[in-house]
């Protein structure tokens, strides 16, 4: 029996990946743990999931993220709570560094680090100041505080538009700004957004600063080198991700900042396994970063397999 602390198969990050990985590493026998801060990922930022096969209509991306946790642990994977600080490898054992209610030590044969991306910021004055006070990042948790009231979107891609067409259901007026002349977004949302009758789209047009006291007020944008101010009352900043990579800072990116692995989800230390927005690849959905979890655990179960009997 092992120890609380040595596992066959640790899990770094509860989103999708993290957890698909963790059915079927658990279903595969390994002895495995999902290290997350609690932080809930992207999934709980989606309103209804309408692209993940047959749970269309009514699963939230709240329902969902639980459902997936439960169905791990059904199968014995066990959840903790812990900020991961650290990855070494010593020998053929991975040295896992965490914070839970102190710092611990854990061991594993295999490590599967599924982190996640970020929100990217603006970086533009009144952004930090105002975070929280109408610049909100996520039209699920924060879109219900100005129902009835004018939002900025800024962003053109799936989730700049995805959200912008929930918001439309909430606010009296949404603005959409793009830096460039068209959206990166597929092409059926911009439909959808475009067929709101509250929707304005607005080209070209640049956010420079984001003004108010004690909540947000108003946006100076800029387009064709003329600056303007535009009265509202939130700001929802959805200008794409960078992937959580701090814990394989050492692994080699790509241009976007994601790791590299091959189809297996192998980067090229053995052991250590990628999967989920974190890694590089063209497309970032739940159903490709479920996919990417299922691919990982099984290629570590079959890495786990081939160390039995090596020494360490
Ligand atoms: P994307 O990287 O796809 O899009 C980012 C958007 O933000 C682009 O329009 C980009 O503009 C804009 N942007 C970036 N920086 C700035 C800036 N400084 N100022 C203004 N605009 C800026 O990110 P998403 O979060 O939309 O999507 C991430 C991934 O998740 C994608 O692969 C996407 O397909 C997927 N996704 C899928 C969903 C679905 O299918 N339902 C829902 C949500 C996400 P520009 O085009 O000019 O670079």
């Amino acid at each position: 029996m092992k120890a609380d602390t040595s596992y066959d198969f640790i899990i770094i990050g509860a989103g999708a990946a993290g957890c698909s990985a963790a059915i079927y590493g658990a279903r595969a026998g390994l002895k495995t743990l999902v290290m997350d801060t609690n932080a809930g990922g992207q999934i709980l930022q989606i309103d209804i999931i309408e692209n993940y096969p047959a749970i269309y209509p009514d699963m939230t991306g709240a329902s969902f993220s639980k459902l997936i946790k439960t169905q791990a642990e059904s199968f014995g994977a066990k959840f903790i709570s812990a900020k991961v600080s650290g990855i070494d490898k010593i020998k053929n054992q991975f040295i896992v560094k965490a914070k839970t209610e102190s710092e611990k030590t854990f061991t594993a044969t295999a490590v599967l680090v599924a982190t996640g991306a970020e929100h990217n910021h603006l970086n533009i004055p009144g952004e930090k100041e105002l975070a929280g006070k109408g610049v909100s990042y996520c039209a699920v948790c924060d879109g219900a505080f100005f129902a009835g009231k004018n939002i900025v979107v800024i962003g053109g891609g799936n989730s700049a538009v995805s959200e912008a067409i929930f918001l439309t259901q909430i606010a009296s007026h949404v603005t959409v700004l793009l830096r460039k002349d068209k959206f990166r977004a597929a092409a059926s949302l911009v439909e959808r957004l475009s067929s709101k009758s509250n929707v304005t789209i607005r080209y070209e047009t640049v956010a420079k600063k984001i003004n108010g006291k004690n909540k947000v007020e108003s946006i100076e944008i800029s387009h064709a080198e003329k600056t303007e101010l535009l009265e509202c009352d939130a700001v929802f900043i959805l200008a794409g991700m960078t992937p959580s990579t701090d814990l394989v800072a050492m692994l080699p990116h790509d241009e976007q900042g994601a790791v590299i692995t091959n189809e297996r989800m192998e980067t090229i230390m053995p052991g250590l396994f990628v999967a989920g927005d974190v890694r590089s690849k063209p497309f970032r959905q739940i159903v490709t970063a479920a996919s990417d979890g299922a691919i990982a655990a099984l290629a570590a179960a079959e890495y786990i397999d081939a160390q039995a009997g090596v020494a360490t």
